[in-house]
């Protein structure tokens, strides 16, 4: 379970992390945190939490998504 939450792609809140670096630990909005190793264009899976996350208007962080 927890390494098809790894391997699925997860959403990142812009704000929190406008440029993470290959490889350094970020959080994602459904609070997993692992190396960001870039956007997976193809994912197998898609983080369902993170998706829900997403289609909000308010991230947990605080920021909202429409922020740019
Ligand atoms: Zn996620
Ligand atoms: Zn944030």
């Amino acid at each position: 379970m927890t390494a098809g939450i790894e391997r699925a792609a997860h959403a990142y809140c812009p704000a929190c992390n406008p440029d993470p670096a290959l490889g350094e630990p970020v959080t994602a909005l459904c609070g997993a945190t692992h190396p960001y190793w870039g956007r997976r264009e193809r994912p197998v899976n898609n983080c369902p939490v993170c998706e829900a996350v997403a289609a909000r208007t308010e991230y947990p962080c605080g920021h909202t998504g429409g922020e740019r």
